[in-house]
């Protein structure tokens, strides 16, 4: 794409072929932000406003930001993230500046998405550790969602692994009014997870992803693609007594003969 200097390009590339599950998920966000993003004119022949929030939610690992990326990508939008932690202990004092920062850098350079990961930070419950800079910090964000509202080229996602943490003020139509859980795989979904974490590994016929997929209950897809990592890094240290490592390039034959096998998957 092209890039002036007046716009930035924070465009990711990440496919829908890289997640595995949680189809009932895209597809139901394909239709409240990629359609917007992309086709906004839709919302104003029909005269509603898209969603401006949406918040997922769930364990860590299971692909509430690949999801945010995918998103992004998929629209053609740009991405801005935000890791609520960060901003607000790095930019303590700044925060609700660098806040209105980003959501101008996002509006400046629409179709965008702004992800803000670990909200729960920025908007916890009002029991909890709830002090003034908490306050001005929730305030200002929901003014600047309600500042987006009208055309839907701007949407926010949330994500945390806390949804009974965030402020339920967060949750009120105009906001974050939309939610999906973000779950832990089960056997197929973890099977999909595989293939797409091996898909660019020289996997050995010994290997039946599926069955490989029943034995890993409980599994995130952060932790299937720990797993393909290591097996691959396995496999390298088996081969290694036979590769000479003084030659310049490993000859590709020898390249050509490695693979992953199954007991690389196990301990
Ligand atoms: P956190 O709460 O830690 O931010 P998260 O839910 O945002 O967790 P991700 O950061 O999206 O998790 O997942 C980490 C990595 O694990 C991803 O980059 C991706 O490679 C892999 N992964 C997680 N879930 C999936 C999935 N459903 N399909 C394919 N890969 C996945």
């Amino acid at each position: 794409s092209i890039s002036t200097e007046t716009s930035v390009d924070r465009k990711v590339r990440v496919t829908y072929e890289e997640v595995g599950g949680l189809r009932r998920e895209v597809k139901a966000m394909r239709e409240i932000v990629e359609l917007p993003l992309k086709h906004p004119e839709l919302f104003v022949r029909l005269g509603i406003e898209p969603h401006s929030g949406i918040l997922l939610y769930g364990p860590p690992g299971c692909g509430k930001t690949l999801l945010a990326k995918v998103m992004a990508s998929e629209s053609e939008a740009n991405m801005f993230p935000i890791n609520g932690p960060e901003i607000m202990n790095k930019y303590y004092g700044e925060t609700e500046a660098k806040l209105r920062d980003i959501f101008k850098e996002a509006k400046d350079n629409s179709p965008s998405i702004i992800f803000i990961d670990e909200i729960d930070a920025i908007a916890p419950k009002r029991e909890e550790a709830y002090g003034d800079v908490e306050k001005r910090v929730v305030a200002q964000l929901l003014a600047l969602m309600d500042g987006l509202n009208d055309r839907g080229n701007v949407i926010v996602l949330g994500a945390t692994n806390r949804p009974d943490s965030v402020d339920p003020a967060l949750r009120r139509p105009g906001r974050f009014d939309r939610e999906f859980e973000i779950s832990v795989p089960n056997e197929d979904e973890r099977f999909e997870i595989l293939e797409i974490h091996t898909r660019s590994m020289p996997i050995s016929d010994d290997v039946d992803l599926k069955d490989l997929s029943s034995e890993l209950h409980g599994y995130t897809g952060a932790d299937i693609k720990s797993l393909c990592r290591e097996a691959a890094l396995k496999s390298i240290r088996r081969y290694l007594p036979e590769i000479d490592l003084e030659t310049e390039k490993i000859p590709s034959e020898v390249l050509q003969s490695m693979q992953i096998k199954l007991i690389d998957f196990y301990d």
